[in-house]
């Protein structure tokens, strides 16, 4: 049975935050592609109430909260927007990167090339992945050793970085951040 075209004229394409908003194939927005600011205006959903703040979910209240607040209030056990899964994301990479031997086998090379193959394919925010797929193309992983993988990584973080207008990260600082901490 042939599915009815997607009224485009209808859905907003620019979100509160300013940013493009990301629908699925289906038409519906999609939660691990916007901030949850974006998707709660594009989403036609009763208020939530977190730590006694509302963050009503109508255009003109999400647009009142961008004047007000800047962010959305998110609820401690609702579905991740596109910032927390990133944070989050990349919080487990960076560890993996941060606990890969120095000396890895053959055979965990291969884990890590096959895990980093599927987190591509897989990850949640599908346009995010789409990137990363071809980020990965261009800049082909390093798995020969734990400095090679991490810095690599880094690499690929500031990609990201870029695109989103965000400041560079310095990847001679890597092990410092996510393996052993800041000396002071
Ligand atoms: P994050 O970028 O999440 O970083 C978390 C912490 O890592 C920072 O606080 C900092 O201490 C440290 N850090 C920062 N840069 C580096 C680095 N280069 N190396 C090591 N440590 C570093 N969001 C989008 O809106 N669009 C996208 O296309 C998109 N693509 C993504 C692709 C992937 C593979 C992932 C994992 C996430 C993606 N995200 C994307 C999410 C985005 O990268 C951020 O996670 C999100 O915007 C939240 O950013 P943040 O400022 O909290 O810090």
């Amino acid at each position: 049975e042939e599915k009815p075209p997607v009224k485009t004229s209808v859905m907003p394409q620019i979100g509160a935050t300013g940013r493009k908003i990301v629908y699925d194939e289906n038409g519906k927005p999609c939660r691990a592609c916007n901030t949850l600011l974006d998707f709660q205006m594009v989403s036609n959903k009763k208020s939530t109430t977190t730590n006694g703040n509302t963050a009503s979910t109508s255009i003109g209240a999400a647009l009142g909260a961008v004047a007000t607040t800047e962010t959305a209030n998110p609820s401690k056990d609702c579905p991740p927007d596109v910032e927390e899964l990133g944070r989050s994301t990349w919080t487990l990479l960076h560890s993996v990167a941060a606990t890969y031997p120095d000396k890895p086998t053959q055979k965990q090379q291969e884990n890590l090339s096959q895990f980093m193959n599927s987190f591509s394919n897989l990850y949640p925010c599908f346009h995010c992945a789409e990137d990363f797929r071809e980020y990965m193309k261009k800049d082909k992983i390093k798995v020969t050793n734990r400095d090679e993988f991490g810095k690599w990584l880094c690499n690929a973080h500031n990609s990201v970085n870029v695109k989103l207008g965000k400041p560079k990260f310095d990847c001679n600082l890597w092990k410092e951040r996510w393996k052993d901490g800041s000396k002071d």
